[in-house]
């Protein structure tokens, strides 16, 4: 069975759908270090086999919306190790401090794509921080989606 590494279903719309559609055509990771060229922020800072860097295509009513990636190819939760660990809470303690974030969230989809709601199957942790209201108190609501 072909492995699916881009879910095109999932990719939203725009310049990241056409993105994504162009790495199907190519039957490529973009998440891989050899084809990470599609990318356009830049590395934030790397620890270990990860680093962090800004999603080039923010959700909606973000602040700040960071990824890491790991640069070897995983797909499954069960090929994380507790270094993987150390490195993503490191690395996200760091950008805490640097993106001064009050709250906000870190999660991981793993697995088939069909269920996870992720364009692309190679793991990366997304740090995900709500921008505040204008004139008013608490922030805006981001919604993060999970299969569908
Ligand atoms: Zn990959």
């Amino acid at each position: 069975m072909k492995k699916t590494v881009v879910n095109l279903r999932n990719a939203r719309k725009g310049e990241y759908r056409k993105v994504i559609e162009e790495i199907l055509a190519r039957g490529k990771c973009p998440f891989c270090p050899e084809n990470f060229k599609y990318h356009k922020k830049p590395i934030l800072r790397s620890q270990g086999q990860w680093f962090l860097t800004e999603n080039s295509w923010p959700y909606t009513n973000t602040r700040c919306h960071l990824i890491l990636i790991c640069k070897t190819h995983k797909e499954r939760f069960s090929e994380l190790t507790r270094t993987d660990f150390k490195n993503v809470v490191n690395l996200t303690n760091w950008a805490i401090e640097k993106y001064k974030i009050s709250g906000g969230a870190v999660f991981v989809r793993f697995g088939n794509t069909n269920f996870t709601g992720a364009s692309v199957a190679h793991l990366h942790f997304q740090i995900v921080v709500p921008k505040p209201k204008r004139n008013k108190k608490g922030t805006e609501r981001v919604t993060v989606p999970v299969g569908g």
